[in-house]
């Protein structure tokens, strides 16, 4: 129990607390030294035509692999990066080996395919974004039409800053996504002002349109809307065939989910996916 106030403040940590905020610190430590040790690692989850099936993207997906902690979650070390500052380094890092790896595929001759990188909210407001991909893309030798930067709604919410970023993006030639569509803070004002490509519809509207009429008025909604306004639509989190018959039968554009695929090593999405495309 903590008492909080008064003049004699104190602090008692339960176990639980105490293992927590040391297993936080060791992580901070051991996050900081992950890339000079190899530690992390993309894996790659195919991004399918809904009607047709082809290949058409990957989303690389970041993962932390240390010695002792074993395999960590993007969603435990992503919010701790972002407190850290660490988010900088580490988003570069996935930045490069994306587009490197997608160079590579192209260079072995595999029919070419976006890669999606996912973009966090410090390097969203970061000054030089815009350099920052360029210099990657220039490095890499990566074309920027087959670079898709996913961005959240939670991220836009200064809406001029937002704008001047996405253009500087758009006039890169890359693409850009609005990942977890519906979830964030939305204002539909903003997505006939941003300059972007499609947007992402999120997993739980998804996981449920079979069975939430709601759910399937929401997705039905976001797909007209996108196309009315001249944007792609993909769906994520698709798991089941009843769920990808009602994204085809809503024209939705493209999906990705368990139900083509996990996301894989690099070696194995090009073994399952790349070799057949
Ligand atoms: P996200 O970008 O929305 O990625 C989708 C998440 O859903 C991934 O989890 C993916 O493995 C999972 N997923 C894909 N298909 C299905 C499905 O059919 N069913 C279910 N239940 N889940 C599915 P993951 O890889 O754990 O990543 C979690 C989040 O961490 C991502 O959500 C993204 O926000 C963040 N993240 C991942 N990699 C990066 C990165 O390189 N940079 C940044 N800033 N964030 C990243
Ligand atoms: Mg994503
Ligand atoms: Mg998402
Ligand atoms: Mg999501």
């Amino acid at each position: 129990q903590a008492k909080a106030g008064g003049g004699n403040k104190f602090q008692i940590y339960t176990p639980d607390m105490y293992s927590n905020s040391h297993k936080k610190l060791f992580m901070e430590n051991a996050l900081r030294k992950s890339i000079e040790n190899n530690e992390l690692l993309l894996e790659y989850q195919p991004q399918v035509d809904a009607k047709t099936r082809q290949l058409v993207g990957v989303e690389a997906l970041v993962r932390w692999n240390h010695p002792k902690l074993g395999v960590v979650s993007p969603a435990e070390f992503i919010p701790l990066s972002e407190e850290t500052g660490f988010i900088i380094p580490l988003g570069e890092w996935v930045l490069k080996e994306a587009c490197y790896q997608n160079k590579r595929w192209q260079d072995a001759g595999y029919p070419p395919v976006k890669v999606s990188v996912n973009l966090s909210s410090k390097q969203f407001s970061q000054e030089n974004l815009a350099d920052e991909v360029n210099k990657i893309l220039e490095e890499t030798g990566l074309a920027p039409e087959f670079l898709d930067l996913e961005i959240t709604e939670s991220m836009m919410m200064d809406v001029n800053h937002s704008i001047q970023v996405l253009n500087e993006l758009y006039a890169l030639g890359i693409q850009i996504s609005i990942d977890d569509f519906g979830t964030g803070y939305s204002s539909l004002n903003y997505l006939k002002r941003f300059s972007i490509h499609r947007l992402k519809i999120d997993r739980t509207f998804v996981q449920d349109i079979t069975n939430s009429s709601k759910d399937a008025s929401i997705v039905e909604t976001i797909i007209t809307m996108a196309h009315n306004l001249g944007l792609g639509v993909i769906a994520e989190g698709v798991e089941l065939e009843e769920q990808l018959e009602f994204l085809v039968s809503k024209n939705c554009d493209e999906f990705q989910g368990y139900y083509i695929s996990k996301p894989l090593s690099a070696y194995k999405f090009e073994q399952m996916f790349l070799k057949n495309s």
